[in-house]
Formats: C-alpha cells, sequence, structure tokens
C-alpha cells in the first residue's frame, strides 16, 4: 500500500471548518488505498502570537523556554485535526515531534534533524491509523523539545517522508503550488510545473517563502522530490526535484523579493593584507550569517567594505563592528535596513549568456540604482532601496516574459 506524506501549513489549518477539510482530505487518501501520514503547521498566527506572549514577559526569553512554548502551537493542531477525523468516523493519533522519533541536535529555537526513528509511526500505520505528527519540532538527546526554524514544519515533512521512505510528500499551502514571483506582490505570476531543488533553494533563499529553505536542501541531499499545492483546490501544484536536461530550456525559473535585509559599510578601511579577516572573523564567530560583500576599488590608502546581514541582526552587527573600527583605524560605519533584495533564478543561467545585462538594464531603464551586486551560477542577485524593490520586481518579472500572461519564457 503506498505511503504518502501530507503537510498543512498555517492558514490551511486556520478555523475549525479548514481543520475539518484538512481531516477530509486526509481520510478520502486514506479511502483511496493509502497509507497517511500528516504534518501539521500551527493555526495560522498562533506561532507569532505566542512569540508575542514570551517579549510581553521578558525582554530576552530563553531559547529553551521558546522551544517548549512555540511547539504548543503544532501540538494543538495536530491534536484537532485527529479529534477531527475520529469525529468524521476515521481512526488517527496525534504524536508530538518527539513522540513521532524525531531526534534534533541541541541548538534551540534552529535545531537540525540528527536522525528520525520511525518505529512508532509505521507500527501506527500498519495498525490503520492516520497519523497526524506535530511538526515544526523535535527532541534533543537531553528529552528536551526543540524548534526547526520559522517554516519548520516542511522540514518535518520532508524528512519524515525521507525516513519513511514515503512514495510522495505533498506540501499543501494558500496558493497553487511555486510562482514565478510572490503571487500577493505579482499578481499575474505564473505557476511553475516543475523545479529543480537548486532552483527552488535560490528562490527560498532569495526570499520566497513558500518553502522553508531548510526544507529544500533537506530534500536535494537526500532525493526526496515533493509536490507544493493547494489545501483549497484539487488543482495540481509544483514538483521539485533532481534536475533533468530539459529544465535548462527556461533561462529564467522565477523572481525573489526579500525585505528583511541591511546593508553595513564600513568606511575608510585601511587597504591592505589581513583587513577582511579581522572583519569578518569575528561577525562569523557570533554566528551571523553574511550574505552579499562588496570591496569598493580604494582611493588612496582606504577602501569601504559593504555587506547585507538580516534585519535582525543589524544592532549585533554595528555593536561587534564598532570596536573593530577602531582597531584597524577605519573611520566610520553606516548602517540601515531600509534596503531589500531581488533575486533571478534559473538553471537555465548556466548555458545562456546575457541574463545579467537583462537584468541591469531593465532596472536602468525603470530609474532603480543597483547598490550591491551578487551572482552564483544559477542566481543574480541585486540589493536596492526598499522604496523601489515593487517596481523592481514588477518590471523584471516581465523583462523575462515570467507573466501567465506572457506568450513563452524568456528568450534572451
Ligand atoms: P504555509 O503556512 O502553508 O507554510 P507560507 O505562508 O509559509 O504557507 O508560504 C506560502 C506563501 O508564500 C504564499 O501565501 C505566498 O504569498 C508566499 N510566496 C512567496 N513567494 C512565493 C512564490 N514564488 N510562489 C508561491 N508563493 C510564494
Ligand atoms: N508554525 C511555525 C512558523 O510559523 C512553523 C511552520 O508553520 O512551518 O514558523
Ligand atoms: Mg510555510
Amino acid at each position: 500500500m503506498p505511503l504518502i506524506v501530507q503537510k498543512y501549513g498555517g492558514t490551511s489549518v486556520g478555523t475549525p471548518d479548514r481543520i475539518r477539510l484538512v481531516a477530509q482530505r486526509l481520510l478520502e487518501t486514506q479511502r483511496e488505498g493509502c497509507r497517511v501520514v500528516g504534518v501539521m503547521s500551527a493555526m495560522a498566527g498562533i506561532t507569532d502570537d505566542l512569540l508575542k506572549l514570551a517579549r510581553d514577559v521578558a525582554a530576552q526569553p530563553s531559547s529553551r523556554e521558546l522551544d517548549l512554548l512555540l511547539a504548543t502551537g503544532e501540538q494543538a493542531s495536530s491534536a484537532l485535526v485527529a479529534m477531527a477525523i475520529g469525529d468524521l468516523g476515521g481512526r488517527a493519533i496525534s504524536l508530538s515531534g518527539a513522540a513521532a522519533g524525531i531526534l534534533t541536535d541541541r541548538a534551540h529555537t534552529r535545531a537540525k534533524i540528527a536522525n528520525i526513528s520511525p518505529r512508532r509511526i509505521q507500527n501506527l500505520l500498519g495498525d490503520d491509523y492516520i497519523v497526524v505528527v506535530a511538526g515544526f519540532q523535535g527532541q534533543n538527546a537531553d528529552g528536551e523539545i526543540t524548534t526547526l526554524g520559522r517554516g519548520g514544519s516542511d522540514l518535518s515533512a520532508i524528512a519524515l517522508a525521507g525516513a519513511l521512505n514515503a512514495d510522495a510528500c505533498q506540501i499543501f499551502t494558500d496558493v497553487d503550488g511555486v510562482f514565478t514571483c510572490d503571487p500577493r506582490l505579482i499578481r499575474d505570476a505564473r505557476k511553475i510545473d516543475e523545479i529543480s531543488y537548486d532552483e527552488l533553494l535560490e528562490m527560498a533563499g532569495g526570499g520566497a517563502k513558500v518553502m522553508q529553505s531548510r526544507a529544500v536542501e533537506f530534500a536535494k541531499k537526500f532525493s526526496v522530490p515533493f509536490e507544493v499545492r493547494s489545501s483549497f483546490s484539487g488543482a495540481s501544484g509544483t514538483v521539485a526535484r533532481e534536475e533533468t536536461p530539459h529544465m535548462e530550456e527556461v533561462v529564467v525559473r522565477g523572481v525573489s523579493v526579500d525585505r528583511k535585509q541591511a546593508k553595513v559599510t564600513i568606511c575608510g578601511v585601511p587597504d591592505k593584507a589581513g583587513i577582511a579577516g579581522q572583519i569578518f572573523g569575528p561577525i562569523a564567530a557570533a554566528n551571523l550569517i553574511v550574505d552579499m560583500i562588496v570591496q569598493n576599488v580604494s582611493s588612496g590608502d582606504t577602501t569601504d567594505v559593504s555587506f547585507t546581514i538580516h534585519e535582525n541582526d543589524i544592532e549585533h552587527a554595528r555593536h561587534i563592528l564598532e570596536s573593530i573600527r577602531r582597531e584597524i583605524g577605519a573611520s566610520h560605519i553606516n548602517a540601515r535596513n531600509q534596503v531589500a533584495k531581488l533575486s533571478v533564478v534559473g538553471i537555465g543561467m548556466r548555458s545562456h549568456a546575457g541574463v545579467a545585462a537583462r537584468f541591469f538594464e531593465c532596472l536602468g531603464h525603470g530609474g532603480i540604482n543597483i547598490e550591491l551586486i551578487s551572482t552564483s551560477e544559477i542566481k543574480i542577485a541585486v540589493v536596492v532601496a526598499e522604496e523601489d524593490i515593487d517596481e523592481a520586481a514588477r518590471l523584471t518579472h516581465e523583462s523575462f516574459n515570467l507573466s501567465r500572461l506572457a506568450p513563452q519564457a524568456a528568450v534572451i
């Protein structure tokens, strides 16, 4: 009997009616002849509400306590779904991440899955249960509850599908699949039928929150294909899998926007060997993730070094850099978070020249100033002022003919 893992996001379990719809779909899938594992997110808004509660009672809540608190959101929704299945005449049981055998490292609030012991789930499936697992959580070797980072129920589902050797993994969400750009930003964005892990990884890393990046990384590493689709319709969605040669025919698969960026510039840095290490060593030691780095051509004996980080890290970075600035004799630091990143992604870029030129020309014609540029083999990303990002995304999406109304995909 085929085994299927179905993950439902926050909006999909956001109200009692929607929970009953999810219960119905899980039950129908079982009645079609499948063994079924459901993975639930917390009801929409609950994780944010719990985070706010924590910050209302403590300026810097402990990450261990945060995990205990946040994990309750997913435990509530999975118990509710199991109850609703029971009410519809089905046989279901809910399990916390720990009870489902999900073992993680000790990094509270951003734990990595170390191992999954699927025995209990397999036994329950053998007894004809629909097994409903609380997403986003596991336990560490000390038996402490951990969570897997925002959007982490995607990771729970992919990892369970891998560990159970599932025949299919479906990620049900509130849009019809992965689009050429966030459909809430670009109304005529097109649904993508098929996307490679690498492309989705770059899109997610570029800010497309439709899938958690770490979940896509896991899917790639362990070859777990999955489908992103709507929980509100029966339409087929987007299949993410290993790339195939014909995928390269499309030059640009999609465009991503990330508004949560900040740009830091250290001005008047002495232009000599070893300085970059002195700047970025302490930043790395503080676990701050740096995205783009640009060093200007030096004028005289000094240069400017700019980089981007997550906007939440701006004060931490400023604090660290202030003492480095004095040590190395730089003149001053500029840090601001009114910037955003725009990325164009596609594995076809490997074999087609001209993507960067078209991208930059299109922004230039729109009068949009590019502050930083970075590239990978299948991505070109720029940082622009936050006030320009919507227009920049619209122009870029149009320029590469990504709209569902456009006659064909981009021809360079
Ligand atoms: P869930 O709660 O189901 O996990 P999320 O809110 O995490 O859902 O992700 C779905 C949202 O991702 C969509 O509502 C959409 O606004 C956003 N999104 C951003 N970029 C894209 C994209 N390229 N394709 C589809 N959705 C996207
Ligand atoms: N509830 C968690 C979050 O909002 C995890 C998830 O929904 O995947 O980030
Ligand atoms: Mg999500």
